[in-house]
């Protein structure tokens, strides 16, 4: 099928569920070449009106916003103002859920449920609204076409897929990869059939983009390279939700002698930043984010370019639950190139630390994804989690509780784990009342503690 009638398959797509993907994404490839000027003039406007609409509906905000005698209308002369405002943390928002919702009844239909062990074992449940979801959908699709991709062409996908989904969800998701014309490995599972598969798939469909979790696209890059393949080749690499380190992506490059555009995103923000063709550093999306990199929580000060900070983003789009000023837990700083020879003038960053997540192995030989539980941690009673593989007979689940736990949630853990790794496998639950942060500071929740040797 050609681009046109691809466009065409998916405005049909659209009409019948509402969607405005195409609309986001014809807009943000618009938006990409402003000067910086107006960028900021756009992203402002949208500031103003999420803190308008906050203050109106939203209690959480309500509360906020008056005690720190701050008003929606100050933005638009003096930005710093924001400043005023409280950060929000992951505590912050599982203590106030209900107050953090919207209380407009249209919107609160539009609303879907999400959850995420977050990048530090936090485990968060939140909710998006449709808005937001269609622009992180085309925000990805923006990407894509800085690889030369173009919309409707193939495109294939090492990513996490669920192990406990309905009919319906399944159904909604392959309607979705087939408008989208996409199709997807599970990262949770990389086995030597899935991967073979997979591999055989892309020979013969030969998909213009590959995009995945580092570890699974250099887990992948490593099968290739043992079973000899090499003729498998994609004009760009996209690694997302992951730190991507620098032997990985020579690794990863070298195999598949193609460019990676590494991206910055989230389950809870969706895409933040990406790598152009150029490769200087990471353009953040400022149509759909006000991001801020701040030197520390107590003075609340910004960072100078070049100096490593703590990332903070409002969410510009999702209006059923706004993040304002959020804490994602990650490190970053604003690159020292302020206008990239791409030409577009969405700022550049880097990021400096982030999540790490372990790969788990099997009795069989396989390699999992050690990410893949960790949605299952978001209930009520969960402060802290992180799972550990001891040894192929056994994981700990490691909890630190915050009132009472759910046992049918626990015991949902343990199936899955099991149905991930082996069925036979010991889900050690273990309560203790704090987990202790690594000497760099970071914070895993899934750590293998199988050599990789063994
Ligand atoms: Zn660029």
């Amino acid at each position: 099928m050609n681009p046109f009638l691809r466009r065409q398959l998916m405005k049909a797509y659209q009409w019948v569920t509402g969607r405005r993907i195409l609309n986001c994404l014809d807009e943000l490839n618009r938006t990409q070449w402003l000067s910086r000027e107006e960028l900021l003039t756009l992203q402002k406007a949208k500031l103003h009106k999420l803190l308008v609409y906050a203050y109106q509906y939203v209690p959480y905000y309500q509360r906020t916003f008056d005690q720190a005698n701050f008003q929606p209308d100050e933005v638009l002369t003096n930005l710093a103002s924001l400043g005023k405002l409280p950060i929000l943390t992951k505590a912050i928002i599982r203590d106030n859920f209900d107050d953090m919702l919207t209380t407009e009844s249209k919107q609160r239909t539009k609303l879907a449920r999400l959850t995420t062990g977050g990048s530090t074992g936090h485990p968060l449940i939140f909710m998006q609204d449709v808005n937001f979801r269609d622009y992180v959908t085309a925000d990805i699709h923006r990407h894509l076409e800085w690889a030369g991709w173009q919309f409707g062409q193939l495109h294939a996908y090492i990513w996490g897929t669920n192990f406990e989904v309905t009919t319906s969800q399944s159904l909604r998701t392959h309607l979705m990869d087939w408008v989208l014309n996409r199709f997807v490995t599970n990262a949770y599972v990389l086995s030597e059939e899935s991967m073979t598969a997979f591999a055989d798939r892309v020979r013969l469909q030969q998909p213009r983009i590959l995009f995945g979790y580092a570890s699974s696209l250099y887990r992948f890059a490593q099968f290739v390279r043992t079973k000899k393949i090499t003729d498998i080749r994609f004009d760009g690499i996209f690694s997302s939700a992951e730190v991507l380190y620098q032997g990985q992506r020579a690794y990863i490059e070298e195999t598949f002698d193609c460019k990676i555009f590494n991206r910055y995103g989230t389950r809870d923000l969706g895409g933040v930043a990406c790598e152009c063709e150029v490769h200087t550093g990471l353009h953040a999306s400022i149509e759909n984010n006000y991001v801020e990199i701040l030197r520390n929580f107590d003075s609340k000060e910004p960072v100078r370019l070049g100096e490593t900070g703590h990332i903070v983003v409002t969410n510009l789009n999702n209006y059923g639950m706004p993040f304002i000023r959020y804490n994602i837990e990650d490190m970053g700083t604003w690159h020292t190139v302020d206008q990239c020879p791409c030409g577009r003038a969405l700022p550049l960053m880097d990021l400096v630390q982030g999540r790490h997540i372990d790969m788990f192995k099997t009795k069989d030989g396989r390699a999992v994804w050690g990410g893949f539980a960790s949605p299952l941690f978001a209930m009520e009673g969960v402060k802290r989690f992180q799972l550990v593989q001891k040894s192929l007979d056994l994981v700990v689940a490691r909890i630190v509780k915050e009132g009472e736990l759910d046992q049918t949630r626990l015991e949902t853990i343990e199936r899955t784990v099991r149905t991930a790794l082996d069925d036979n496998v010991e889900v050690r639950f273990e309560f203790p009342d704090e987990i202790p942060v690594l000497d760099s500071g970071k914070y895993r929740y899934a750590i293998s503690e199988i050599g990789e040797g063994s």
